[in-house]
């Protein structure tokens, strides 16, 4: 795979990661009692409750604080649920309005290897634009497992080297590097499997194989980072999908 095919893979897995957590948050919102509907109802004037006086300044703060306590993880389902319908349009998947995002996750990994690259770093840009905003209301961080004491073959800086942690299979997790300036040639940030990493590693002359370090045998991993930061192409929107 490339590495824009890696960037999309790495990052459809960290969505998938956190998925079902959003999902999960916004039905427990959804589910607890109290709701301002019933708040709203009760105060609305002339509902007879507190028969007579139309005050609009009591219906004003109360709506206002009902307006505050909305489910705030509902606008982020639709949101990240429409882009994705909207991704697999765009790729040809066959499209089921009622699919389970998680579904359609699963069909984009399917569908990577056979994008061009210059598609899946779209797809990969996308991606984690979603990712970064479901992880940032969730207050989750990023799958970034950092590698220390490695210097990266590419910018040699020592520490930034990071795993992406969310496939489920250690070996097939890449590699990214954290700098953001640190890039491969086309503008695509810096992305490797483990074994083109060793490879890198073993061509460096900087590597000091620490402590930590990726080597051939040991699978290393944590878990893997989220996808670095597609710099260059891409849907205009988010730009890059990169932590940090
Ligand atoms: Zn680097």
């Amino acid at each position: 795979m490339t590495p824009q095919h890696l960037h999309a893979v790495a990052n459809l897995w960290s969505l998938s990661g956190v998925w079902p957590n959003l999902l999960r948050a916004s039905e427990e919102t959804q589910e607890s009692p109290g709701g301002d509907l019933g708040t709203v109802q009760a105060w609305r004037p002339g509902s007879g409750v507190h028969g007579g006086g139309t005050n609009d300044q009591i219906l004003e703060a109360v709506l206002r604080n009902g307006v505050g306590r909305d489910n705030p993880y509902a606008p982020r389902v639709e949101k990240t649920r429409s882009t994705i319908t909207w991704l697999a349009e765009h790729l040809d998947l066959p499209v089921v309005a009622t699919a389970p995002v998680d579904e359609y996750l699963a069909q984009f990994r399917t569908a990577v290897p056979q994008l061009r690259p210059a598609t899946a770093l779209e797809l990969a840009m996308w991606i984690g634009e979603q990712d970064r905003a479901v992880r940032k209301l969730l207050e989750r961080g990023d799958d970034h497992d950092l590698i220390p004491a490695t210097r990266c073959p590419r910018c040699d800086t020592a520490g930034s080297l990071a795993i992406r942690t969310s496939n489920p299979d250690p070996h097939l997790r890449p590699i990214i590097c954290t700098q953001r300036a640190c890039h491969m040639p086309g503008g695509i940030p810096s992305i490797w499997t483990r074994h083109q990493l060793m490879e890198a590693l073993a061509c460096s002359s900087t590597t000091t194989a620490p402590d930590g370090a990726p080597q051939p045998n040991s699978p290393s991993t944590s878990e893997e980072a989220s996808p670095s930061q597609p710099s260059a192409t891409g849907p205009a929107e988010t730009g890059s999908p990169a932590p940090a």
